[in-house]
């Protein structure tokens, strides 16, 4: 099985879904130091050390692959802009 890293997050106690992350999701605020949140759930619970690092990695390897889509999409403006002038 290949798990990619962004999918190895701790198993949430509640729901029983690899979804523990310390990434602020939709705006809300990071869960409290040694807090780990569901992403499926929104279930927050007190986590181990090796819980926490495991979401450190899985959330750097998330970060990491959001930001080419990123460049890709600030990339589409710019080319959007430039084809229209400058003006959207
Ligand atoms: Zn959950």
């Amino acid at each position: 099985m290949n798990v990619k890293p962004w999918n190895d997050c701790p198993t949430c106690p509640s729901c029983g879904q690899a979804c523990g992350t310390r990434c602020p999701i939709d705006g809300a605020e990071a869960p409290a130091a040694g807090v780990l949140r569901c992403l499926a759930c929104g279930h927050e619970w007190a986590a181990t050390q090796a819980e926490l690092e495991q979401a450190a990695r899985a959330d750097a390897a998330w970060l990491e692959r959001l930001e080419p889509e990123h460049r890709q999409m600030n990339a589409e403006m710019e080319e959007f802009a430039r084809r229209t002038g400058g003006s959207l």
